[in-house]
């Protein structure tokens, strides 16, 4: 049955939560069971069409084939080894993230504020003593421990649990002349997204990555790219950066890094991974089997499926179906897309959309108040992608701010 008037949660659920969660998160009163490629079911039996899968970290879909597969042979095998110890699969992994992105070397862990945690601890072990400044980028996301906290430079995560992390600074994303002023003898790196993900899907305005590049290497800063949204085929190349022609120092991966299983990277330039010495960094579960597992059997799916050729024809279908709302409707200023990174600009609040969406059956996402996003799998298929849209336009039609 698919979603049309919804009933309740299940109750026992529901009292559970109540009791015994702690409410940090914005919840919808559903319980989800089940998920299938871009379907998924509540525990009343309602379908939904994901067009916002694991926020954004099921980018295949919901319970790929190969990843399912990848998993229950290695949970038979081995589910847990520290990394006093070696395994091939995370050697394999290392090599495949390597030979795809810029032949660095990989740390493995298990978020992607942890990835940045590490990426800010190497950025700093490297740099001479006196340089420890970080720049990082005002609508920016960079997670929620400490450090990755501080490096999100949205003032509503900073309220009430300062003090932050000394040694952080912001500049507007897209301002090279505001960075270029920030940068004095103490900075060590410049943080960024190259695609603002949970700031809007913000693309940076041209030349503005190369100009980072290049103010890097005048200042010999570490350029850090948080690819943890972007990254592992989202935008249509394995990675963001690779649609601008710059490469980063150091790279975080996570999200969609092990086609939904937990799992995160760092990749460092070879000449700089080395500084991450032993004793300075680690992660108990990073870089596990199942992790690594998971994270293969992802890489050779998306080569194995032609799913990055894919994602940019999705891409365009999308495009084509939502940037005639721009003139069509005076609530929407602008659709930004890049791969399967989609966002629709309101100049009104778009968060009642949401549920509208989910009324009719169709999963979307809000983010700073107004504008939609949208992060599907690159394994939707055409007809997935009408019936969504119809849905989707249809909502915004009817909408009346
Ligand atoms: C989601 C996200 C993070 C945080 O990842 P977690 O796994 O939740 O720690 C960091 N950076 C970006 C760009 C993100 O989108």
């Amino acid at each position: 049955m698919t979603a049309t008037a919804k009933q309740a949660m299940s109750p026992t659920t529901a009292a559970m939560f109540q009791d015994y969660v702690i409410p940090n998160y914005g919840r919808f009163p559903l319980s989800l069971v089940r998920g299938e490629g871009s379907w998924v079911w509540d525990d009343q039996g309602n379908r939904y069409l994901d067009f916002f899968p694991g926020w954004g970290c099921n980018l295949l879909g919901h319970c790929p084939e190969a990843i399912v597969k990848a998993v229950q042979e290695q949970v038979a095998e081995l589910i847990h080894v520290p990394n006093t110890w070696h395994t091939e699969a995370q050697g394999k992994w290392a090599k495949l993230l390597s030979e795809r992105s810029f032949g660095g070397q990989a740390f493995f862990c298990n978020s992607g504020a942890e990835a940045n945690e590490g990426a800010i601890k190497l950025a700093r072990l490297h740099a001479s003593e006196e340089r420890y400044k970080i720049i990082t980028f005002e609508g920016g996301f960079h997670g929620r421990t400490y450090a990755a906290t501080t490096a999100t430079a949205q003032p509503k995560f900073h309220q009430d649990i300062g003090p932050l992390l000394p040694g952080f600074c912001y500049a507007p994303f897209g301002d090279l002349d505001a960075v270029r002023n920030k940068i004095d003898n103490e900075t060590a790196a410049i943080m960024i997204e190259p695609i603002q993900g949970e700031g809007g899907i913000r693309l940076p305005p041209e030349g503005f990555l190369q100009g980072l590049r290049q103010l890097a290497d005048e200042h010999s800063l570490m350029l850090i790219f948080d690819e943890v949204q972007t990254g592992c085929g989202r935008t249509g190349k394995w990675f963001a950066y690779q649609n601008y022609g710059v490469e980063p120092d150091i790279m975080t991966l996570a999200k969609s890094l092990c086609g939904g299983i937990a799992g995160a990277a760092l990749l460092a330039r070879r000449e700089i991974a080395p500084s991450l010495r032993p004793g300075m960094h680690a992660a108990t579960f990073g870089g596990n089997p199942i992790a690594a597992r998971a994270g293969i059997a992802t890489i050779e799916t998306i080569e194995r499926d032609g799913l990055l050729d894919r994602a940019i024809a999705l891409s365009q279908a999308f495009q084509a179906k939502l940037d005639p709302l721009v003139e069509e409707l005076p609530f929407v200023d602008e659709v930004r897309i890049s791969g399967l990174m989609i966002g629709i600009e309101l100049n009104v609040d778009a968060t009642p959309l949401v549920g509208q969406c989910l009324e009719r059956g169709l999963l979307i996402n809000c983010t700073q108040g107004n504008v939609v996003r949208l992060l599907p799998a690159m394994t939707l298929t055409d007809g997935q992608v009408e019936e969504g849209c119809e849905i989707l336009i249809d909502v915004l039609r009817q909408f009346s701010p």
